[in-house]
């Protein structure tokens, strides 16, 4: 089926004519409020259904499922995601679209707007206070300036996740899927494979937005693993480890983690460390996977000189 009738095949209590993310219904709305973009917010709305289609496709949302999604704008996901699951809890920090999401997602009951900077939520109390009872879908077409800060804030909170579903930069897309040896990989892409297993469901062009952004965009999807797939005595000293290793890529991993251990000889100790590993001295991050970044981290625990 393709993405747009598997859209269409959710819809329950709107027709695809009524569908808020149909262009020509985005651009009446935005007419009859007068609304002006902000891009200090990252506004830039999806208007195109094949798209939509895309996203809700590799969510596997049903009936029984509950959305979270971050900034909902005029509600175009947002009644897309009211269609086809059990409740959907959206934070937009833009209060402008508050008024604008109220009138026009009327119809959806299970819908709860939130007016807030998600960046702020402490994301624990949030699932309390709204009676969170099974692990959420995120999805989302999120504002880029903050893509990293918002998927590591929901994987570090504890919240009760499924799965995030989220466009982003395809740039961002390809760093939380890439693999040891390729250029894109690098803190983000360890960071996000070890909380999630991630595929890129779609690319996006420019043009399926208003206001064109300046960057094509991708879908990806994160699975959340039940269990990280390496074990590792101190997790916090593994990401330590691991931005160091990455904020200058071009140094040997000798040189760039040796500032982020704590021990009178940490040079020497990193050296001992890879060489027992089976390294050279002279590897870069760029050439460890998450387990061997891992067994590092354990040996230099080991020797007792993590900082
Ligand atoms: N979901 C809509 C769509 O697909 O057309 C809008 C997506 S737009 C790329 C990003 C949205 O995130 C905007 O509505 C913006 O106001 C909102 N936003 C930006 N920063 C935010 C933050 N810190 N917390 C919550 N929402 C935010």
């Amino acid at each position: 089926m393709n993405p747009k009738d598997y859209l269409v095949s959710l819809l329950h209590v709107a027709t695809e004519e009524q569908l808020i993310a149909a262009p020509k219904n985005t651009t009446a709305l935005l007419q009859r409020y007068g609304f002006q973009f902000k891009k200090q917010f990252g506004q830039n709305f999806l208007i195109d259904l094949h798209v939509m289609g895309k996203i809700v496709r590799a969510a596997q949302i049903g009936p029984e499922d509950v959305c979270l999604e971050i900034g909902p704008g005029i509600g175009s996901l947002t009644q897309i995601l009211a269609e086809a699951s059990g409740r959907v809890l959206a934070v937009e920090i833009d209060e402008r679209l508050i008024p604008i999401l109220q009138e026009n997602l009327a119809a959806y009951e299970h819908v709860e707007m939130i007016c807030a900077d998600f960046l702020e939520l402490d994301l624990t109390r949030f699932a309390a206070e709204h009676r969170v009872d099974r692990p959420l879908k995120v999805v989302a077409n999120l504002p880029y300036y903050i893509t990293t800060p918002i998927i590591m804030h929901l994987f570090e909170s504890g919240l009760p996740l499924d799965s995030i579903t989220v466009m982003v930069q395809e740039e961002v897309a390809r760093r939380m899927q890439a693999g040891p040896g390729s250029k894109d990989y690098g803190a983000l892409s360890l960071a996000v494979q070890y909380y999630a297993e991630p595929s890129i469901a779609a690319f996006v062009p420019q043009n399926c937005f208003i206001p064109r952004p300046g960057v094509g965009s991708a879908v990806i999807h994160l699975k959340r693993r039940s269990e990280p797939p390496v074990a590792v005595r101190d997790e916090a000293f593994l990401f330590s480890l691991i931005r160091a290793a990455f904020e200058q890529r071009r140094k040997t991993l000798v040189n760039s983690v040796s500032g982020a251990v704590r021990a009178p000889a940490a040079k020497e100790a990193v050296q001992k460390a890879l060489q027992n590993l089976g390294f050279s001295e002279t590897v870069r991050g760029e050439a460890l996977t998450l387990a061997e970044f891992a067994r590092l981290a354990d040996a230099l625990m080991e020797g007792d000189s993590h900082g």
